[in-house]
């Protein structure tokens, strides 16, 4: 038995209007899909990332691992790894590597005919997961409907929302929001700050204080992620946890995050570290710094992972990913009192690219 195809597209899904967080505005989400086959049977992973990653795929990784066992992924990620020596991991090819890797997994499941999450070994039933949305671009109408509506319909106990607007030059607006956000979820619910690295040091220090006077708990991203002494600095000196990882594409990046002492919880995307593969071995690194993690945006491909996790904290509910998946995909589990249960009853993680959208 051999990989015998590796078929990728990338798909933009519009937003209704654009969006924008502390650092960046963007108008569509875009997915690159990976499907591989086998044996008759389909292996489907994907990222979030720009068209290009398709090409990479196409380009460097897939000749790669075609004609491998599928059932030796270890094999196949070593092969990727090796074969993007000219084309560095820490960028779109480690977000294609990513792909193919939670493809591999999803058909290696299929393949043996059991859950992916059973593949993996479950220590959880359920998932809980938390909402995240909250752009900067919002009305404060807008921000209250979709916290509220996670909290009273989706049963969430904790919900996020970016601030930094305007790479920190509207700090009176974002503690506006904060206090609007804790109005419109109550003091029980967690509430999280994003500044995707929007504030400079100084500021964030301020924010931290403030944020933590109307109940903020996380504060991800204070400042830039690469700034690690910052972010230990913020780490000793603010209440709220301190939480960033969500760029990082190899184990490496994750040592050296935790070794600095920059996060209280590491954020951890599949989609971009390496797949199922990266985000186990990222996990590891955190447990080896007794921290937990948790996973960032593509709240349904990382489910299954999540589910077998041991120093899991929770998994992010992105708006846009979902919103993005429900077009693209058929199979996705729903929230339900502040969870997701990655499916039992079907091979693989049990999600499929809609008619008319995959290699048949
Ligand atoms: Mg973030």
């Amino acid at each position: 038995m051999s990989i015998k195809e590796l078929w990728t597209a990338a798909h933009r899904v519009p937003l209704p209007e654009s969006e924008t967080d502390g650092t960046l505005a963007w108008s569509a989400t875009t997915v690159v899909t990976v499907v591989v086959t086998a044996d008759g049977e389909q292996g489907l992973g994907w990222t979030y990332g720009p068209a290009a990653v398709a090409g990479v795929v196409d380009e460097v990784l897939a000749p790669a691992v075609r004609g491998l066992d599928p059932h030796d992924i270890g094999r196949a990620h070593l092969r990727m790894r090796q074969a993007s020596r000219n084309a560095p991991t820490p960028g779109l090819t480690s977000y294609g590597i990513s792909a193919v890797d939670v493809a591999l997994w999803d058909l290696k499941a299929r393949l043996l005919g059991i859950p992916l999450s059973a593949l993996f070994g479950q220590c959880r039933d359920t998932v809980a997961v938390y909402g995240s949305g909250g752009f900067t671009s919002m009305t404060d109408d807008q921000l209250c409907d979709q916290l509220a509506g996670w909290v009273s319909h989706d049963g969430m106990t904790a919900v996020k929302i970016k601030i930094g607007e305007a790479r920190g030059g509207h700090v009176t607006r974002d503690l506006h929001r904060v206090a609007v956000a804790r109005d419109a979820v109550g003091a029980d619910v967690t509430l999280m700050i994003d500044a995707n690295g929007a504030y400079d040091t100084k500021q964030a220090l301020a924010v931290a204080a403030d944020a933590a006077r109307l109940g903020v708990t996380w504060f991800e991203e204070p400042v830039s992620s690469d700034r690690l002494a910052d972010l230990a600095l913020l780490r000793s000196t603010a209440t709220t946890e301190i939480t960033a990882g969500e760029y990082g594409t190899t184990t490496e990046y994750f040592r050296r995050m935790c070794g600095a002492g920059a996060v209280d919880c590491l954020q951890v995307d599949a989609t971009r570290c390496g797949g199922y593969t990266g985000l186990f071995a990222a996990a590891a690194v955190a447990d080896a710094f007794g921290l937990q993690v948790s996973t960032h945006c593509g709240p349904h491909l990382h489910a299954p992972a999540c589910a077998a996790l041991p120093n899991l904290r929770h998994a992010e509910w992105f708006a846009d990913h979902v919103r993005a998946d429900a077009v693209l995909f058929d199979g996705l589990a729903h929230v339900h009192r502040g969870a997701v249960q990655p499916q039992r009853h079907r091979p693989g993680h049990g999600m499929h690219l809609r008619q008319g959208l995959g290699p048949d």
